[in-house]
């Protein structure tokens, strides 16, 4: 094994290490994914994934066939036991500050499928399955990474300039660079039931969360005939007391009273801790931890597989800086800073909205109806559930907000529709991009265009530029992942923090096919 090292080895191919996978390809950045089976992992798990997330999966170039594979969902309902609604946030199905539906439900093995196959695409990036990893050692300027053939039980060695650890909940590359999980104290049983049916059962076509210490629940209609419940577990029952439509029935009858269960078809039964944990450092020297191996929420608001692809289109692009020498190896340090406390955020709002649907008895559902209506009001739940925007990114040397007025560096740009037809998204495709809501002179477009970036002229009467009035500026530099780097009064303010960074060409074959909806 003397071979120079690969710029990147991804441990683990769910959808945290392939969505980085495809994002340094992007940028023309080499890597290899080493995975423990040889396909997708077919067991359902994420069923959500909100507007802001939808956007990077647009950048993954798999767009339209998510839309293939996807439903928009009408927004989150919380009920009281006896299904009467508490409290309702609506969620725009046809696109709101992110141009595409604010939430979004499907079916996780078949947008791994779907990563999977668009990664084919890129010839920058190698997919090995049926490898265990099982040691990673710190060489002079390389990490080498250990794994075995699962087939033929041979031992193997690579190098690697950087790891990304996309390895889940059971890391083993965390456990090599000594990072621990903290406990956010949170642990519930779950049960997880996904069901196939043509039978209707005409409810509102959103995510109900039933308030119940008894027997919280979740329910929600992710195809045109797929359906995911979760029911807390009761001490003492486990998956086994449910395993077929007979056992289920007394869980089910509320939502499915008057159908034909010769209709009905279990796809699957599982049981599931869902627990609330974040890693106490995210990254030693080469190796960053991403996904489900950085952080673990309650599912409650559909974000965990969220936040790992939020953590792979944060790091990706600065990872291809560092590697391409367009950038200092010093950003590398603003992943964990921006990151971690926007993970823990989303991991605290999830742990309030468990803590909703299942704490008090029966004071606590006198209480949730009184408080429910009033929930919106909570600052972070409302960002996050009805603007479609999640909390800003921490400061950092990548994102320069003054100490007493944030304004709008950390946040989102929003991806409004301009001129062209075009979104901002396209655009900025991955490159920094300087928003005015004046025209730059010559030298300064020049000046931009050198560096690698772009301009774009928010024109008077339209939301980019309220929304950068709004903020209190004329003028952001936005960075190749859409986050606002830095306001300044007038383009000139932004040139000091301009770097010369520049995608390479995207892959020039042609995409996946649109696959059709499992159902
Ligand atoms: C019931 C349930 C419902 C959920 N609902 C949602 C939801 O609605 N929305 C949402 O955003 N999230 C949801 N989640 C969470 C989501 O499924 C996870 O956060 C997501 O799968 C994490 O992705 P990952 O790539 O970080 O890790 P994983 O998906 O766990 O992928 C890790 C990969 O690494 C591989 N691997 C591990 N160790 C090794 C090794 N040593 N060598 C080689 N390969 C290795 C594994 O085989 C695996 O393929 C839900 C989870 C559950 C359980």
């Amino acid at each position: 094994m003397n071979a120079a090292p690969i710029p990147v080895v991804i441990v683990g191919a769910g959808p945290s290490g392939l969505t980085a996978a495809t994002l340094l390809a992007q940028y023309g950045i080499e890597s290899l994914v080493l995975e423990r089976w040889e396909g997708v992992y077919p067991q359902p798990r994420a069923v959500h994934l909100d507007g802001e997330i939808r956007r990077i999966v647009e950048r993954l170039g798999i767009g339209a066939g998510f839309d293939a594979i996807a439903r928009p969902a009408l927004g989150l309902r919380l009920v009281d036991p006896r299904h009467r609604v508490l409290a309702q946030f609506d969620r725009d199905p046809a696109g709101g500050r992110n141009g595409f539906p604010e939430a979004n439900l499907f079916d996780q093995p078949e947008l791994e499928a779907l990563l999977r196959a668009n990664l084919a695409l890129h010839p920058a990036v190698s997919l090995r399955g049926g490898v265990e990893v099982t040691g990673l050692t710190v060489e002079k300027d390389c990490v080498r990474v250990d794994f075995e053939d699962r087939a033929t039980s041979t031992s193997e060695s690579v190098r690697a300039h950087y790891v990304l650890g996309c390895d889940g909940a059971n890391s083993l590359v965390r456990t090599a660079i000594g990072a621990r999980m903290r406990d956010l104290r949170f642990e519930q049983r779950w049960l997880v039931v996904d069901l196939a049916t043509t039978i209707d059962p005409g409810h509102w076509g959103g995510v109900h969360q039933v308030c119940d210490p008894r027997r919280a629940a979740t329910y929600m209609r992710i195809g045109t005939t797929r359906h995911r419940w979760e029911f807390r577990l009761r001490p003492g029952e486990s998956a086994d007391d449910y395993r077929d439509l007979d056992r289920l029935w007394p869980l089910l009858d509320p939502w499915l009273a008057d159908a034909d269960r010769g209709g009905l078809e279990l796809v699957r039964v599982a049981e599931y801790t869902f627990r609330a944990q974040l890693a106490d450092r995210w990254r030693s020297g080469r190796v960053f931890l991403l996904g489900d191996a950085a952080h673990l929420t309650p599912p409650f608001i559909g974000q965990g597989m969220g936040a790992g692809v939020r953590d792979a289109a944060n790091l990706s692009w600065k990872l291809a800086g560092a590697l391409r020498g367009e950038l200092p190896e010093s950003v590398l340090g603003t992943y964990e800073t921006e990151r971690k406390p926007h993970a823990h955020m989303m991991i605290r709002l999830a742990k309030l909205m468990g803590l909703t649907m299942t704490e008090g008895g029966e004071l606590g559902n006198r209480v949730r109806g009184l408080l429910a209506p009033r929930l919106h009001r909570l600052p972070g739940l409302t960002e996050t559930i009805i603007s479609g925007e999640s909390p800003p990114l921490h400061r950092s040397a990548l994102v320069a907000a003054p100490p007493l007025r944030r304004g709008l560096a950390g946040r989102l740009v929003p991806n409004e529709r301009l001129a062209d037809g075009r979104r901002v998204d396209d655009h900025i495709a991955g490159r920094y991009a300087v928003i005015t809501t004046s025209d730059p002179s010559p030298v300064e477009a020049a000046t931009v265009e050198q560096c690698g970036g772009v301009v774009l002229r928010a024109m008077p009467g339209t939301a980019l530029h309220r929304w950068l009035r709004g903020g209190g500026t004329d003028a952001v530099l936005v960075r190749p992942d859409g986050t606002v780097q830095t306001c300044g009064k007038t383009l000139s303010d932004l040139y000091s923090s301009l770097p010369s960074f520049a995608p390479s060409a995207r892959p020039a074959r042609t995409g996946p096919p649109t696959p059709k909806a499992a159902d």
